[in-house]
C-alpha cells in the first residue's frame, strides 16, 4: 500500500464512527428465533420422560420422585444440548421451550453447565445420590 493511501485510510478511520460493537458492554436484542438455553416449565410437566428420551444427545435426565405430588428433578446438561429442539416438539405438555435471550452459555468449567430444576427438597437429594424408587424411563444425562 502507497504511503499516500495508507495516510489518506487512517484519517478517515480517525474521524469515522466504529464499525465494531462494543460487545459485551452493548447487546444487540437477539434473533427472535435463536435458539438459546432450555426453558422447563415446572407447572405443566406431568414427568412423562418422552423429552429425555427423544433428545438426540442424552442432554435431559428427568427423576420422578412423586409423580401425582408433581416432584420431579429435570436435569439438563447444556454442554451436551445441541439445541435442534426436538424436545421442545417431543413435549406433549408445551412445557419446553428454547429461549432466544438466553444465549450467552460459555462456563470456566464443566460442572457449570450442569442444570437441576425441581423442588429444592428433591433436588438435594439427588445430588446426594439418592435416586427416586422407580427412576422414569428416561435418557442418561450425567
Ligand atoms: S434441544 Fe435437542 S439436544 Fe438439546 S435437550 Fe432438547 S432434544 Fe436434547
Ligand atoms: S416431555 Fe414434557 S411433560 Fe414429559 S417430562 Fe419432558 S418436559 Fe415434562
Amino acid at each position: 500500500m502507497k504511503l499516500g493511501a495508507m495516510l489518506n485510510d487512517i484519517l478517515t478511520s480517525a474521524f469515522k464512527a466504529p464499525i465494531t460493537e462494543r460487545y459485551p458492554f452493548e447487546r444487540k436484542a437477539a434473533p427472535e428465533r435463536l435458539r438459546g438455553k432450555l426453558l422447563w416449565n415446572r407447572d405443566t410437566c406431568t414427568g412423562c420422560g418422552l423429552c429425555a428420551k427423544d433428545c438426540p444427545s442424552g442432554a435431559i435426565e428427568v427423576l420422578v420422585y412423586d409423580r401425582k405430588a408433581k416432584k420431579f428433578v429435570f436435569n439438563y446438561n447444556v454442554d451436551k444440548c445441541l439445541f435442534c429442539a426436538q424436545c421442545v416438539h417431543s413435549c406433549r405438555q408445551g412445557c419446553l421451550e428454547l429461549v432466544s435471550d438466553d444465549w450467552e452459555l460459555a462456563a470456566l468449567d464443566r460442572g457449570g453447565y450442569a442444570e437441576h430444576w425441581g423442588d429444592e427438597e428433591h433436588v438435594n437429594a439427588f445430588l446426594a445420590g439418592i435416586l427416586p424408587e422407580v427412576p422414569a424411563k428416561a435418557g442418561s444425562a450425567e
